[in-house]
């Protein structure tokens, strides 16, 4: 605490999951890019050295920003966005798994009612899972033709400034999701607003119908 500006909180991912962004990074771009890419974030200690696969709270919101950001810096905007949109499903599958094996209750209830209860079931059971094991703060809303998961307090964006929102992870890791709750149908999710672009909180849009 004592280089750390005293408002300045530090806040965490458990570490599961940051080991699933570099796993399912690693999974994309090898373990030549994954150490270009912490070379890049300046990231060095995690290179041969990913943090273990439990759900403590201590991969730092910093950390997660800063791997975003060199994905931005590696692969421009467009490739930063198809790239964290893939490690964002990956790590759904690979870093979630804590979240599938207490998410029975959950599947019990999405076997009955239509489409939008189970997304809505889902989503209400994801954004509070995200809120207890990680410092992430999420809430979910709707409109007519909109789900939204609205990204209170964000990690990926964390201490960035940018001219358009950058939460791709987010993307990849609800498009993950929602496959999940809906058996397979894929979904269309855009982030409209970013805490580094300006905007008070983070929004995530999902258009409530499938794309198929
Ligand atoms: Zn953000």
């Amino acid at each position: 605490m004592s280089e750390t500006k005293q408002e300045e909180k530090t806040y965490f991912y458990p570490n599961k999951w940051g080991r699933g962004i570099l796993t399912s990074a690693e999974e994309i771009m090898g373990d030549k890019g994954v150490q270009a890419l912490l070379n890049m974030a300046k990231l060095e200690k995690y290179i041969d050295n990913y943090p273990p696969d439990n759900m403590t709270r201590a991969f730092s919101f910093e950390d997660v920003s800063r791997l975003q950001a060199a994905f931005w810096d590696m692969y421009g905007k467009r490739g930063a966005r198809v790239f964290a949109t893939r490690a964002g499903e990956a790590t759904f599958k690979s870093g979630l798994t804590q979240f599938k094996s207490v998410a029975a209750a959950a599947e019990v209830a999405m076997k009955v009612g239509s489409m939008d209860a189970k997304v809505k079931i889902g989503m209400e059971f994801f954004s509070k899972f995200f809120n207890s094991v990680s410092d992430q703060v999420v809430s979910i809303g709707e409109d007519e033709k909109h789900w939204f998961w609205y990204i209170e307090r964000c990690p990926m964006c964390w201490g960035r400034k940018t001219d358009e929102p950058v939460c791709y992870l987010a993307v990849g890791v609800l498009q993950g999701a929602l496959a999940w709750v809906s058996q397979g149908k894929k979904w269309r999710v855009s982030p409209t607003e970013c805490i580094a672009n300006g905007a008070k909180r983070g929004v995530i849009a999902i258009e409530k119908a499938p794309v198929e």
